[in-house]
């Protein structure tokens, strides 16, 4: 019975110690909202076309994230911004090309953290456009917030900040990028990496002003993390889905949804950042009006932290 009590009395307070926050307003310090509202409306135009791999569109994409990774003091990754990769799809090769920029730690080491979010969309049908402002240009406008904060920082860890192409026809960006981490001469190496944080529809937040995040329980200390990534800006952090916007049950496999699975087949310490599927996902209606930019930079700021705490804090059981 005591042992049961002790039980209840712990899960309950885990489960109220990551509710904290829940339906406040969270606050951001750093980030900066006018250039958030900036990238999106940018990635998420008519003239990008819903950015569909392969498109004009993605082409003009890929030149404004090179434009912005340099204004930001990215260096290039392996002496180049552009990675293109091939893969199949429909009987015929295709071609992808990941954006990635570094920021090196202010002292030589081997350890590497990377920021993953994918700028691919759905493109246009006929005159209908996918624009794909949440998904995904959402995630690509926290990732150059952060990679901003931190070009501007004296970092421990090496940074890695990926803008990676066709996740939407089968997450080819990302097993892109885990082939090149398992080959020779490259840094970071697979086991280098301390931490893989992807950013994937992180702009409509449901009621709760909630973010959620996958990945949690294969780490040993996730609690202190969370603290660490909610104690200044009181973000709302949930670790477990909720049922669909439509109160269904949709079973979405949230493990396989997004660029953060080819790294978990690798055996790569990832966590996703995602809000719940809504009513205007993958619809052409999914605009950067519905945007919430104030949510967007917190949680910018809370994966930030992420990149800073100690190693011993990113213990990791696969
Ligand atoms: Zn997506």
């Amino acid at each position: 019975m005591r042992g049961l009590l002790l039980a209840v009395v712990c899960a309950s307070l885990i489960a109220c110690s990551s509710a904290p926050h829940c339906n406040k307003q969270p606050r951001s310090t750093w980030a900066e909202q006018t250039q958030i509202s900036a990238d999106i409306s940018q990635l998420a135009s008519d003239e990008f076309t819903g950015r569909d791999t392969g498109s004009e569109g993605a082409a003009l994409t890929r030149h404004y994230l090179i434009s912005r990774f340099q204004q930001i003091g990215l260096e290039p990754w392996q002496g180049d911004y552009q990675h293109p990769f091939s893969y199949s799809a429909s009987f015929s090769d295709q071609l992808g090309i990941n954006i990635a920029g570094v920021v090196l730690a202010h002292k030589p080491t081997s350890q590497w953290r990377v920021v993953l979010a994918h700028y691919d969309h759905l493109g246009s049908k006929g005159s209908r456009i996918y624009y794909g402002a949440d998904d995904n240009a959402s995630g690509v406008s926290g990732l150059l917030q952060i990679a901003q904060h931190a070009a501007t920082q004296a970092t421990d860890v090496n940074l890695l900040f990926v803008a990676t192409d066709a996740e939407e026809p089968g997450l080819h960006g990302g097993y892109a990028l885990v082939d090149t981490f398992a080959k020779k001469n490259i840094l970071p190496q697979t086991s280098q990496i301390e931490l893989v944080i992807n950013l994937d529809m992180i702009g409509r937040p449901d009621r709760r002003k909630a973010i959620y995040i996958e990945g949690a329980r294969r780490f040993d200390s996730y609690e202190l993390m969370q603290q660490s990534m909610t104690q200044s800006n009181q973000l709302c952090v949930k670790t477990r889905h909720p049922r669909a916007f439509d109160g269904s049950v949709i079973s979405v496999d949230f493990l396989r949804a997004s660029d953060h699975y080819p790294m978990h087949k690798a055996g790569i310490p990832w966590l996703y950042f995602g809000v719940p599927t809504h009513k205007d996902y993958h619809q052409p209606s999914d605009t950067t009006d519905k945007i919430d930019i104030s949510f967007v930079a917190v949680v910018a700021e809370s994966a930030y932290q992420l990149l800073i705490i100690d190693s011993f804090l990113l213990q990791y059981s696969p």
